[in-house]
């Protein structure tokens, strides 16, 4: 297992459109652990392939108090989505700064698991907060594009003088 690398803003390779996975095999197991070591290094809930510059549509997550409930959708697509919520979101592409993004209040996914296998899941809260944020990822698209021009200035300040505080 190895750390990956978390590109942070504004690395435009964060801008790539990830390709879908068709090989399940030993590479994407390989994949899946590093991201998965990363995940919990960074103390994230979920992280996208493309945030560790692999542009392949992976995502793992870990939505968990205890972070002991690890799993990965490859390949997702919304089938179905219902309501509305606005929580406050973070990225680890953009320490130490969160606002908030209105997102599906509940959907449903299809994806393929680490064997390939197609697989329906319903997510509401948390969980779909989040696998929205990381689908984003995976079509180049950030959370502060969902942001007024505004806010978004005002967190991308923030994010600069934070920077320069642990420079
Ligand atoms: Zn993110």
């Amino acid at each position: 297992m190895a750390l990956l690398k978390v590109l942070e803003h504004p690395d435009k390779r964060l801008r790539n459109k990830a390709v879908p996975v068709t090989n399940f095999g030993a590479e994407l197991q390989a994949i899946l652990n590093d991201m998965f070591e990363t995940l919990y290094k960074e103390d994230g809930v979920g992280l996208a392939a493309t945030q560790v510059n692999i542009h392949q549509r992976i995502i793992v997550i870990d939505v968990s108090d205890d972070r002991k409930s690890p799993f990965c959708v490859i390949n997702p697509e919304i089938i179905a989505r219902e309501g509305k919520q606005y929580e406050y979101e973070g990225c680890i592409s953009f320490p130490g700064v969160y606002d908030k993004v209105e997102r599906a209040g509940k959907i449903r996914l299809r994806a393929q698991d680490q064997q390939g296998q197609f697989f329906e899941l319903d997510a509401d809260a948390l969980l779909a907060t989040c696998l929205q944020h990381e689908m984003d990822h995976l079509d180049g698209i950030l959370f502060v594009d969902h942001l007024s021009r505004l806010r978004r200035d005002r967190l991308l300040r923030k994010l600069e003088k934070s920077r320069k505080q642990t420079a």
